[in-house]
């Protein structure tokens, strides 16, 4: 029964992010059994709206059937062998091929891995390597931006810079540091610029340029809250690590395939990194896969090594997985996804532009495409900040729960944020009526104040 399920739940199933103590009293907060399009249904029937893509992941929606016929003949075909000691796959063969034709010019290779922390724990370890084998063992240095997040593995929750996830005693690797975002001036080497200091460029000169391997980025922070970089930003930071001899990470984990409104989020600036970090929407969701994207001139230098590189996981290359991501690929080329999300993009940003008018707690909105956030102040013409105590952004989440719309909260401190990423097959209507769950949610959230 429902009820036993839940018990079940509360005794051997430990959460993911979640409140322990919460869920040892009152157990999961909603158990999830069935998908389809937008929607996702509960154990007891209710439908919600998946207005995140459940972890900004699920891109072509859920319940796809080709999907899950081709994992189904794959997995009858050969679900899975090594891809150690030289051994491969079609499936691996293929989808690497595929990602080197849709990724920009020069990301010809990739290392397959299970997910986007140790997708970016691997970039980071290629990263050290390269500048071993090129006698500059010295460059390990990792610098990310504050607000960012990159994942939980230990060197990945090292660059993820929001404060919650450093609570574990002992985790945090040594040799990363953070610089404030989106600092152009100062990225362009302008020494008068405001916090140069703590910009990127002010890290790499306190640190030593021989001492850094590489700046770890999301082109648009996702989990942090959704920060677009403001107009020349990326550009400024590529010219800059062009400058210094160091590696652009872009961590495409959210923005890649289609959530933007481009195949990859570096294509709105015209920015080619030297290691890409892809997950979440490579399978939509469908299978567990993550991999690294390579430059041409980092896997020269690879190649000069004759020796194991002893760097891999069981999972690299799933074969199942790799199916899943070439057939997701493939609808959402074939389907026109990306363009889609920049069209249903442009009118979900009108459709929460007008909410920033209708309910007074709602001061702004961010995003591109279908990745977006609004923002709420206690006042929202002076931009006062709600009490952290409030806890505001949490019961606006729980407002739009009761009416049947998933979301989640971003910020902390004081800052209230709720990012919305739907599916990108998203419809006009389906868009009106997540805006209409949302805005009640909000008219009762404000009520409630
Ligand atoms: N990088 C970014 C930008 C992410 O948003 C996430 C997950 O949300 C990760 C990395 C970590 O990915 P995973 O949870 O698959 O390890």
């Amino acid at each position: 029964t429902d009820k036993d399920l839940l018990k079940k739940d509360q005794k051997h199933f430990l959460h993911p992010t979640s409140n322990p103590k919460q869920q040892a009293k009152s157990g999961a907060s909603i158990v999830l059994r069935r998908g389809q399009g937008i929607y996702l249904e509960d154990i007891e029937g209710k439908r919600y709206i998946d207005g995140l893509s459940s972890l900004w992941n699920v891109n072509v929606g859920h319940g796809n059937k080709e999907l899950a016929q081709t994992a189904f003949e794959q997995m009858e075909t050969l679900a899975y062998a090594s891809s150690f000691k030289g051994y491969s796959n079609p499936s691996a063969i293929n989808l690497s091929e595929k990602l080197a034709e849709i990724a920009p010019n020069g990301l010809n290779s990739v290392f397959f891995t299970s997910g986007g922390s140790e997708s970016n724990d691997t970039a980071f370890k290629l990263s050290r390597f390269y500048w071993e084998q090129v006698g500059k063992p010295e460059k390990k240095k990792i610098i990310a931006l504050e607000r960012s997040y990159h994942g939980v593995t230990i060197g990945a929750q090292s660059a993820t810079h929001l404060p919650a996830f450093h609570a574990f005693s002992g985790s945090h690797m040594n040799d990363v540091y953070h610089a404030v975002p989106h600092l152009t001036d100062c990225e362009r080497g302008n020494k008068d610029a405001d916090h140069y200091e703590r910009s990127i460029r002010g890290v790499i000169e306190r640190e030593g340029k021989e001492t850094v391997a590489a700046v770890i980025i999301e082109p648009i922070q996702g989990a942090g809250g959704i920060y677009v970089p403001p107009a020349g930003y990326l550009e400024a930071v590529r010219k800059l690590c062009n400058e210094y001899d160091i590696h652009f990470i872009a961590d495409e984990v959210i923005c890649g395939f289609g959530r933007t409104g481009s195949m990859f989020a570096v294509e709105h600036w015209d920015v080619v990194p030297d290691f890409m970090s892809v997950a979440k929407g490579i399978t939509s969701g469908y299978a567990q896969l993550g991999g690294v994207l390579i430059h041409d001139k980092i896997r020269k230098v690879i190649n000069d090594f004759d020796g194991v590189l002893a760097h891999g996981f069981t999972y690299s290359g799933h074969a199942m997985a790799c199916a899943v991501g070439l057939k997701n690929i493939e609808i959402i080329e074939r389907d026109g996804l990306v363009d889609r999300a920049k069209e249903m993009g442009e009118y979900f940003g009108d459709r929460l532009e007008e909410l920033v008018t209708k309910h007074t707690s709602v001061g702004l909105t961010r995003g591109m495409g279908l990745l977006r956030s609004i923002e709420l102040f206690k006042d929202s013409k002076s931009f006062e900040r709600f009490d952290p105590q409030d806890n505001a952004a949490e019961k606006l989440y729980q407002h739009c729960f009761d009416r049947g719309l998933l979301v989640r909260t971003s910020g902390g401190n004081g800052i209230n944020i709720i990012p919305l990423a739907p599916p990108l097959i998203i419809s006009q209507p389906e868009i009106d009526e997540l805006i209409e769950r949302f805005s009640a949610g909000i008219t009762a959230f404000e009520a409630e104040l």
